[in-house]
């Protein structure tokens, strides 16, 4: 044991990585843990966190329309997207430290480089120094898919530049049907730019429920943006400032920037693992674990997107604690990827939890569904036509509740809780039988017969 410099090296400072690096250090482990970019990772320097703040942003647009049926005047709202720029990159700078901070606090050392396997138990950073640890994580994330290698390929952004843009596109074309590209058509949507969502299939959002899937498009071409269906983007020219995106259904589009947000791969290329031995998932391209997030190697150990299993920040994160519980706490924890909630933050929010519809029937003998379509209280006096949908899916044997869908404001804060009751294996008389809250949205989950 005494050759070994750390007893866990780990492999990327995002979500997952950090997360395990501290509960490993807190068992009394020397850990190590390099980060070749920034601290956070993709959550928190190019994800969820700056996404949901220019969520926030573009919010402020529909408010502000709203206002008036509420009585208030604001004769000048005026936009500015370098203020909102800089104040998110504070706000994420500010972050980035803590997470650095908090692996330190935590006694374990930091190292801002990039690391490689060698051989099975010895990292090579590019800052020259070798590392050799009895146990490795790899928790180095996902990154943006570009597609075909398409003409004019280099003038498409990802949705690591799209935080970073100099100014606001006032028209942008955007390919794919699926989160990165509905929350992003939306934010720039209640920015004020004319949006047009490029998207392959027939109908966005696939994978979610059907109810969903036509909810949310409906109400996003209510908001002003198009949405064109079952083509691709072809090639992309640039002339001037000015950006044509040929499409394969022959037509072409206009805009200031175009942006693909078509999917993620696991970050595993270039990271030596023939070196160490570790198999990937010849399923999906990640790296192959078994359900302790071991790989094919007994003392390395992978977490997160790198594995392309359920690329969500909250399961990163739990299987990062998981992992150090388990190899360094001496317990037995497994990982329960069972009703794991998840939301799209498009305007209006998907959240949605448990089996579709479709996946219900494919299932279970006997399937109640219990749905309502309603304009919130709130459109009444602002005028705003948006529709709330709500969706539960009932076993009809058992009455236990599958599945739980909601498009409109606060979808993602309602189907947390949701997801809490049906943990709890919750039926649909335990849901009739809660008392309403009135006057809320909330309250049709209870009164829904
Ligand atoms: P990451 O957070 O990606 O961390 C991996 C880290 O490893 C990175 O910092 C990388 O720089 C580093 N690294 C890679 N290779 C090396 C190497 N060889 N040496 C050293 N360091 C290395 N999820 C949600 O739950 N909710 C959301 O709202 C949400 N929004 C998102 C929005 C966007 C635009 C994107 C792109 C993702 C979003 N996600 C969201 C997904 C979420 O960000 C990921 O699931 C999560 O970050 C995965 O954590 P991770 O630890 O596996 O990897
Ligand atoms: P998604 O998998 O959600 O969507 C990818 C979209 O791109 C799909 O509509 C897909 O179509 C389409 N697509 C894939 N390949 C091509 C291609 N070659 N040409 C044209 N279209 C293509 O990926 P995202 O990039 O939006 O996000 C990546 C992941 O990050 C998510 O799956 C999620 O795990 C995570 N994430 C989570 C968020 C959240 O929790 N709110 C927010 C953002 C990201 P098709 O459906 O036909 O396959």
């Amino acid at each position: 044991m005494a050759d070994f410099d750390a007893d866990l090296f780990v492999i990327g400072g995002g979500s997952g990585g950090v997360r395990a690096a501290r509960i490993a250090a807190g068992y009394g482990a020397r850990v190590v843990v390099a980060e070749e970019y920034r601290f956070g990772g993709t959550c928190v320097i190019r994800g969820c966190v700056p996404k949901k703040l220019m969520v926030y942003a573009s919010q402020v647009h529909e408010e502000i329309r709203d206002a008036a049926g509420f009585g208030w005047s604001i004769p000048t709202a005026e936009f500015n997207w370098s203020a909102l720029i800089a104040n998110k990159d504070k706000e994420i700078a500010r972050l980035e430290q803590i997470y650095a901070n908090n692996v330190e606090k935590a006694g374990a050392r930091t190292i801002k480089a990039r690391a490689v396997f060698d051989d099975p138990h010895t990292l090579l950073l590019s800052t020259g120094e070798k590392v050799r640890a009895k146990t490795i994580l790899i928790a180095t994330g996902g990154a943006p898919n570009h597609g075909k290698p398409i003409p004019g390929i280099e003038h498409v952004i990802s949705s690591n530049e799209v935080f970073h843009l100099p100014q606001q596109p006032k028209r942008i074309l955007i390919q794919g049907g699926g989160y990165i590209a509905l929350e992003f058509a939306c934010i720039f949507a209640g920015l004020g730019s004319d949006v047009t969502l490029v998207y392959r299939g027939d109908n966005i959002l696939r994978g979610f429920d059907e109810d969903v899937r036509t909810h949310v498009r409906t109400e996003m071409e209510r908001a002003g943006i198009t949405i064109i269906t079952g083509c691709t983007v072809t090639a992309v020219e640039k002339l001037g400032e000015e950006y044509t995106s040929h499409l394969s259904s022959g037509s072409s589009i206009a805009s200031d920037q175009v942006m693909f947000a078509i999917g993620r791969h696991p970050a595993v290329a270039s990271l030596g693992l023939e070196k160490a031995g570790v198999a990937i998932n010849p399923d999906n391209g990640g790296i192959a674990v078994d359900d302790h997030c071991r790989t094919s190697v007994p003392h390395i150990y992978a977490v997160g997107d790198v594995t392309h299993r359920t690329n969500l920040t909250p399961v990163a994160i739990r299987e990062g604690h998981a992992f150090a519980d388990n190899v360094f706490g001496g317990k037995q924890i497994q990982v329960d990827y069972a009703y794991v909630p998840t939301a799209v933050f498009s305007q209006p929010q998907v959240g949605t939890v448990g089996l579709t519809e479709a996946q219900a029937r494919a299932q279970y003998s006997v399937v109640d569904i219990y749905k309502t379509d309603f304009r919130p209280m709130k459109g009444t006096m602002s005028g705003s036509q948006s529709r709330v949908l709500m969706k539960l899916i009932v076993d009809g044997t058992t009455d236990r509740l599958l599945g739980c869908h909601i498009v409109g404001p606060d979808a993602a804060e309602l189907v947390q809780v949701v997801a809490v009751a049906m943990k709890m294996k919750a039926t649909k008389a335990d849901f009739d039988g809660t008392m309403a809250l009135h006057p809320t949205a909330a309250e049709e989950l209870v009164t829904m017969r």
